[in-house]
């Protein structure tokens, strides 16, 4: 995904006047008066020196979590600039200009409609905020030329205001996408319909983060279903490796699996994809390379809509690291293997 911030940032600065230019490498920085670095996740490596230099500012969930600071008014409030990585999606030659990989980049208007979530789940970063507020107008990020809309919202049904952003939305014309998915527990009928009265873009995506929330998924799978009658794949995030009491013991790593394989046994029972989210610490596990197995299997839509978990890692010779890891958690846990051979 670009790089959002960096984008108001660049377009902030534009408006100013300044000449901008997009650093791809952490070298140079001496050539500017300013220098921002922006880092979504924790994960992206850095030189650490850089944040020591004078014209250097940084920020972001990737530095500072959920205690992030937030742009400045006039910054936020910026159109973000859609040239930013132009001259870069150019170095990419033709794949940039139509690989699938670099869409975002290329077709797509990005921005927040709304802002915060009540949940306050532990594995989130969204903590400061506990209601969801319109944040921006979509006129603030929405481009023409763009072909179609990013939403990044954190939990875009929460916001009272939903019906008449959707109304924003309708207007522009364009498919629009809720990248980080939307909240299953606050579907109802009306709202249902009113978001299959927008050109949706691509799947229709929620979250079954906690197994508790089973009987709530089939509830709300019964007004979706019927309304969007098949016309978009209905997608879930399923967050697997993340342990609420912070043990991560075998026990933990048993159940996690045993209890994501359950989240799609519902899913498939309601018509519905799975999407595997591989929380950091499942690295960590005995059973890492189910978690990879169960990736590649359910993420991959065609695989799992046309064959099992077992039929799928037979797809790979005898003795190869993906049969092992499921014959070895079978021959600890043979109550998994029900699982293993259920279909769409
Ligand atoms: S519902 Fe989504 S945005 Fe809200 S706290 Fe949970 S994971 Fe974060």
């Amino acid at each position: 995904m670009p790089n959002l911030a960096c984008m108001k940032i660049s377009g902030f600065h534009k408006q100013m006047g300044d000449q901008i230019h997009l650093l791809t490498e952490y070298s140079g920085f001496n050539e500017f008066d300013k220098v921002y670095l922006s880092k979504v996740f924790t994960a992206t490596r850095y030189p650490p020196e850089v944040l020591k230099m004078e014209n250097v500012e940084y920020g972001g969930t990737g530095f500072y979590l959920d205690q992030a600071p937030e742009l400045p008014y006039e910054i936020e409030h910026a159109m973000p600039d859609y040239s930013l990585y132009a001259d870069w999606l150019k170095g990419k030659g033709e794949e940039g200009k139509k690989s699938k990989k670099y869409k975002y980049y290329r077709d797509y208007s990005i921005g927040f409609l709304t802002r915060g979530c009540f949940r306050q789940c532990p594995f989130c970063v969204n903590k400061n905020k506990t209601v969801s507020v319109p944040a921006s107008p979509v006129y603030e990020f929405y481009n023409p030329q763009k072909k179609k809309i990013c939403l990044l919202d954190d939990n875009f049904l929460a916001c009272g205001e939903w019906s008449a952003l959707l109304g924003q939305l309708r207007e522009t014309g364009r498919p629009v996408q809720f990248r980080q998915g939307l909240d299953i527990r606050l579907i109802t009928r009306q709202k249902s319909r009113e978001l299959a009265s927008c050109r949706l873009d691509g799947d229709l995506l929620f979250a079954f983060d906690n197994i508790k929330d089973k009987e709530t998924v089939i509830e709300k799978m019964k007004i979706i279903n019927p309304i969007f009658q098949e016309s978009k794949r209905i997608k879930f995030y399923v967050l697997t490796g993340f342990d609420a009491d912070g043990r991560y013991d075998w026990t933990f790593w048993k159940q996690d699996i045993l209890q994501a394989f359950e989240r799609i046994r519902i899913l498939m029972g309601v018509r519905a994809y799975p999407y595997i989210m591989r929380y950091e610490k499942y690295q960590e596990s005995p059973y890492r390379g189910m978690y990879v197995n169960l990736s590649r299997w359910c993420n991959q839509p065609q695989m799992y809509k046309q064959m099992s978990f077992r039929e799928f890692c037979h797809l790979s010779k005898e003795g190869s690291a993906c049969r092992t890891y499921l014959e070895e958690y079978e021959r600890d846990f043979p109550e998994i293997s029900s699982y293993f051979d259920m279909k769409f």
